[in-house]
């Protein structure tokens, strides 16, 4: 099937970037955690003709004409994520999750406010108050962090809200392989006034697959983007909780005057359409399963990384994703090494800081990989065995490699790296392997 005759008629640059995409997608394993495969009708929804429409404002108040069926998708969304997540309020018009995580501050804080959130290179989002962040720049940003065994720092967290009365505190991460606490930040920012925001981004679709528990009871709004667990098409939601609108009756609208007028203009309305779609789909026994496979072959994958010779923060997983500490193999600042290799074996991964890094967010020691994605694929506890084995194989074979501590020097050692890979038989042995295996788990665009 070709799905873009019209771009290839059109634009062949375009084209051949997008099949070049495609096929990467195919003939290789894609393990970053925040990534998945949206389902064919999430895609159609993506490329129709809703794109073509304005809609500024919210169902049955617009500032444009010609809504009758924007408004049916825009309130089917709402009342779908309000059934799926069990809230009284919701809002899917931001364009993902950043814009969606600011939209909470506008809606909760004045600038200058305190806010709290994980600490980036401990697993936090930039938008939870990173020093390079819009969040840290208009608000004040009090980092809480993990402690050594990865878990975050609950005695700090309650030293650091006590003492600075954050007006906002955050829970969730990007980076964290265990399940959120959510009732023990609930006790905290009850007991300093403070809003509870859960960020479920990453684990959104675990949540409604009973796979992970839900924040809805606990915090006073959650933000998700609906691209990553949930699996829908690139976006954002902010939902207020039954416990959110008893501490402010208010605070449905404020969230929805923080997104329009606050952050965006109009909504867009194709992305609209296909959030419906997947909060369908995710309503249904089979999304159950499959978020509870994405956690059984997280573990899977776990085990036979343990057993080759790989250490994993926190010794394995609680969700879908794992954390693979590489100071053992390459010293401080290797996740490079493991993420070239593996990317040249055709399988994604990214690296990424741990916990305590003895390197730098830029240079981390650390690899990031989950499941998400594979198990949209349709594989299973077996087939993460061999995945497992890949990875492994992969990162021991460039585990002589040793990142410079001379910052100068670094950069012309990851060429000569990078030169080397390119030549390394162990590395295209296991990619012919990874190929022949990718391409008998088809996209779901395929079926
Ligand atoms: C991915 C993510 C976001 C931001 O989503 P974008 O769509 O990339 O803007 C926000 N918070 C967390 C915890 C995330 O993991």
């Amino acid at each position: 099937m070709n799905l873009y005759e019209h771009i290839k008629k059109e634009d062949k640059e375009v084209f051949d970037s997008i099949e070049g995409e495609q096929k990467r997608q195919k003939e290789g394993l894609e393990l970053i955690p925040s990534e998945n495969y949206t389902s064919a009708a999430v895609m159609e929804a993506m490329g129709s003709i809703l794109t073509n429409k304005y809609s500024e404002g919210y169902a049955k108040k617009r500032y444009y004409g010609g809504q009758e069926f924007i408004d049916q998708i825009e309130l089917l969304a709402i009342e779908r994520a309000k059934k799926l997540f069990g809230v009284p309020h919701a809002n899917v018009q931001p364009y993902s999750g950043s814009p969606a995580n600011l939209a909470v501050y506008l809606a909760t804080c004045n600038p200058g406010d305190t806010v709290m959130g994980l600490n980036l290179p401990d697993g936090g989002h930039l938008t939870h108050g990173w020093k390079v962040s819009a969040t840290a720049m208009f608000y004040k940003s009090v980092p809480y962090h993990v402690s050594e065994d990865g878990r975050v720092d609950i005695d700090e967290i309650w030293q650091l809200a006590k003492e600075h009365k954050p007006k906002l505190i955050w829970t969730g991460a990007t980076a964290y392989p265990f399940v959120y606490e959510y009732e023990k930040f609930a006790e905290i920012a009850d007991a300093v006034g403070a809003f509870l925001a859960a960020d479920i981004a990453h684990v959104a679709g675990l949540v409604v697959a009973g796979a992970h528990p839900s924040p809805v009871a606990h915090a006073h709004i959650v933000s998700t983007t609906t691209h990553k667990t949930l699996r829908g098409p690139r976006g954002g939601m902010i939902m207020a909780t039954a416990k959110g609108l008893a501490k402010d009756a208010e605070l449905g609208q404020k969230i929805d005057k923080a997104v329009f007028p606050g952050l965006q203009g109009g909504p867009h309305d194709h992305q609209t359409a296909a959030i419906a779609i997947a909060l369908k789909e995710a309503a249904t026994p089979e999304f159950a399963a499959y978020g509870k496979q994405i956690v059984a072959n997280a573990k899977a994958l776990a085990e036979t990384l343990k057993k080759n010779g790989l250490k994993l923060v926190a010794n394995g997983t609680e969700n879908h994703l794992l954390l693979v500490d590489l100071v053992p193999v390459f010293g401080p600042g290797g996740g490079i090494f493991a993420s070239e290799a593996l990317e040249a074996a055709h399988m994604t991964v990214n690296k990424n800081t741990i916990p305590k890094d003895p390197s730098s967010p830029f240079y981390p020691s650390g690899i990031r990989l989950g499941t998400p994605a594979l198990t949209t694929r349709g594989m299973k506890e077996s087939d993460m065995k061999k995945v497992g084995e890949w990875i492994a194989r992969g990162v021991h074979a460039v585990a002589s490699y040793k990142l410079p501590e001379a910052k100068e020097a670094r950069g012309p050692y990851i060429e000569k790296f990078k030169a080397d890979l390119a030549a390394n038989a162990e590395i295209k042995t296991i990619r012919e392997e990874v190929r022949a295996f990718s391409k008998t788990f088809p996209l779901p665009e395929e079926e």
